[in-house]
């Protein structure tokens, strides 16, 4: 694997696939720099070589030219995280940028604007591709976010750097942390997936019953495993046409020796809001009329005694509705029960959907091994996905 360590970039220009899309307020300020943050260390390691760097990023989804997506309201923040104003050209491709970057010195910062105001650009077209890779000597792409799209930026410009692509320290971690979950992990391996439905899990679920010892389900995917073996569920989110599902997974489960752990009891709600009435119900005979909004004590307790036998953890998806106040106990409790287990030396990964959300919001970013950036491109590589921004730096 070929990363920017690989490379002296000293009077070379880095051309730089990055994932700035990044929120906006009213008045087109960054309201989360997270993902600029997560580039700066690939671009001080190439301007401390001696090189510079051509950005490239999209932002929102525009079609067409579009004032509101310009790149040019993050280049002050972008300036600020580097600690190195940030020059702006109003377009990706074509003559003025050319120049653009042809006048760039080393040590210096060229950002272009947002690739998607070009049509070109999601649809992997090849001549735009050409056209991006004239801006830069060596081709690195640190965008996780968009690694699982085979866009011009992210994989098929990098077929015009057949011996200079590489990956940026951002991406290589990404990369590295997925591997040390599926493919190098210690064992126990643990995987909880939580979140809404089943259906939109299924495939990263087949997948790592190959890679993991014990699978905590819980969220809202927990009532379609209870109904299919019996229980009542009540008013709980629930799958009907997915119960022959769970059942198929249950049995490859048992046949592949994985322990698989399901509430045994939840918190349930009569509404679904933070104010209505709560109790603590068994999994398996909500009363009609409630629903099961969070996991409750036993199962946390035994969600405990789980994550604290392994020593590699992947944590996909809350354990309730964590927006809620009074449903995000679970989710707030079982972030402890990896923090724990972190401390005492486990490996663990959190990404995505919406775990980094909760994992934000909760404080927990810091308590663990590794946050992953995407939230698309994790499900896709949990779910055993080749990634194309991956494979056009590999192949
Ligand atoms: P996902 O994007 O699949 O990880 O799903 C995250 C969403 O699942 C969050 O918005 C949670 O509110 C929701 N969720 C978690 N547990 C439940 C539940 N028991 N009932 C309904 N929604 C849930």
């Amino acid at each position: 694997m070929k990363t920017i360590n690989d490379f002296n970039f000293e009077d070379k220009k880095a051309l730089i696939r990055v994932d700035f899309n990044v929120p906006l307020n009213d008045e087109f300020k960054v309201t989360d720099d997270t993902r600029i943050q997560s580039a700066k260390s690939t671009i001080i390691k190439i301007l401390e070589d001696g090189g510079s760097c051509v950005l490239m990023s999209h932002l929102g989804r525009p079609k067409g030219v579009d004032e509101k997506f310009s790149l040019q309201h993050i280049v002050d923040k972008v300036s600020e995280v580097i600690g190195v104003q940030v020059k702006f050209v109003n377009d990706c491709v074509g003559a003025s940028v050319e120049e653009a970057v042809a006048n760039l010195k080393n040590g210096e910062i060229l950002l272009l604007e947002n690739l998607r105001f070009h049509g070109e650009e999601k649809a992997g077209d090849k001549a735009f591709a050409e056209q991006l890779s004239k801006l830069g000597d060596i081709y690195v792409n640190d965008a996780f976010g968009t690694a699982h799209r085979a866009h011009a930026s992210t994989a098929v410009v990098a077929q015009f750097f057949p011996e200079k692509k590489c990956f940026g320290h951002l991406l290589a971690k990404e990369i590295e942390s997925i591997d040390k979950v599926l493919n190098n992990s210690e064992k126990p391996v643990l995987a909880v997936l939580g979140g809404a439905k089943v259906s939109s899990k299924i495939t990263v679920i087949e997948n790592i019953l190959d890679k993991v010892d014990h699978l905590i389900i819980g969220g809202g995917m927990t009532f379609t495993f209870i109904k299919a073996q019996g229980g009542k569920v009540g008013d709980s989110i629930c799958e009907d046409d997915k119960m022959d599902l769970a059942l198929e997974i249950l049995e490859k489960a048992k046949a592949k020796n994985v322990q698989i752990h399901i509430p045994v009891d939840v918190v349930a709600a009569n509404a679904f809001d933070n104010n209505a009435e709560t109790q603590i119900a068994d999994v398996m005979a909500i009363p009609d009329n409630w629903q099961g909004l969070d996991a409750g004590p036993k199962s946390l307790a035994n969600f405990e005694e789980v994550v604290n036998q392994c020593k590699t953890i992947l944590w996909n998806g809350p354990l309730g509705v964590f927006e809620m106040e009074s449903f995000a106990k679970g989710t707030i409790a079982l972030g402890n029960y990896i923090d724990n287990a972190t401390k005492n030396g486990a490996f663990s990964l959190v990404g995505g959907g919406d775990s980094v959300a909760a994992v934000k919001q909760f404080g927990f970013a810091d308590k663990v091994s590794y946050v992953s950036t995407g939230g698309g491109a994790m499900l896709e590589s949990l779910e055993g996905k080749v990634l194309p921004g991956i494979d056009a730096i590999l192949n």
